[in-house]
């Protein structure tokens, strides 16, 4: 059984296991708010599901994930206390209501959501996972690399304190994570490895087949122990701090998003408006 979404594909491969691919190849599974809600409704239909055990995600393509679509989110919000208008972090309210409530739903909630989807998934992620990608490969309770996959969080570089789903001291340990995220520099499969973000690293072609293999060994469990272990170690994960850590690092990097709209906007004032956000004002006027 495979269903086709319009930025993503559900598939049964195994007695109790599906596959769920973001498929956006040609944009490297870049993420928009089509695949957002595409990849929450395969979540969806897992979770409803009671003979999927066992959850495999992965990325068509030679990347995993490029992170977060740039080019911009694309209409389908389902939010309803505001109204975004044109690219995202532009609406008719303006200041930063829409976009806290935006990245709130969309990237942390969302995010926090897969995080504890009541079945184990495993991460199969090969070629380039960035920024947002992170986010993706972080909500999964196991993630298989493969030896040619690289990692990085860049968006210091662009004025913000890291993604969204601020998992970084809990995937690579305190300093590290301030290292890669001071430096913006690349991590690949081994250090992520060794540093206990990654649970197994493996050949590019033998991704899939490992990840299956090691599915079907979980997928012999009793599903409530499963959903109960998950839940147990979850919980420990919550007890070191890690929801109210993200809920401050969320206000901390919407300081950042502040800080920089305003900054731009002295520009504006300045220079007047970049053509770049022109076609988003017409559209709103
Ligand atoms: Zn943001």
């Amino acid at each position: 059984m495979k269903k086709e979404f319009e930025t993503a594909t559900y598939e049964l491969v195994a007695p109790h296991i599906v596959k769920i691919m973001q498929n956006r190849p040609d944009a490297r599974n870049a993420q928009n708010a089509q695949l957002t809600y595409d990849l929450n409704e395969c979540f969806d239909m897992a979770a409803q599901d009671e003979d999927v055990k066992v959850v495999l995600f992965g990325g068509e393509g030679p990347h995993f994930s490029a992170g977060h679509d740039l080019r911009g989110f694309g209409p389908k919000y389902p939010q309803k206390d505001f109204d975004l208008v044109g690219t995202w972090g532009m609406s008719r309210e303006g200041g930063v209501h829409s976009r806290y409530s935006f990245e709130q739903e969309v990237f942390l909630g969302m995010c926090r959501r897969w995080r504890d989807f009541p079945k184990p998934t495993i991460a199969m992620v090969q070629g380039k996972c960035i920024a947002g990608g992170l986010m993706l490969a972080w909500v999964c309770d196991i993630i298989v690399a493969s030896d040619d996959a690289t990692f990085v969080d860049p968006v210091v570089a662009m004025g913000v304190c890291g993604v969204e789903f601020f998992n970084h001291p809990y995937e690579l340990g305190v300093r590290k994570a301030k290292e890669l995220l001071f430096t913006s520099d690349w991590w690949d499969a081994e250090e992520a490895h060794r540093l206990g973000m990654v649970n197994q690293v493996v050949a590019r072609d033998d991704l899939e087949s490992y990840s299956l293999e090691m599915a079907k060994r979980i997928a012999d469990k009793p599903t409530f122990a499963l959903k109960l272990t998950k839940q147990a170690v979850n919980t420990a994960q919550d007890n070191m701090g890690q929801r109210s850590t993200m809920d401050t690092v969320l206000a901390l990097h919407h300081m950042c998003h502040a800080h920089n709209s305003e900054i731009e906007m002295r520009a504006v004032r300045a220079e007047g408006v970049p053509e770049k956000f022109r076609e988003g004002i017409k559209a709103a006027e």
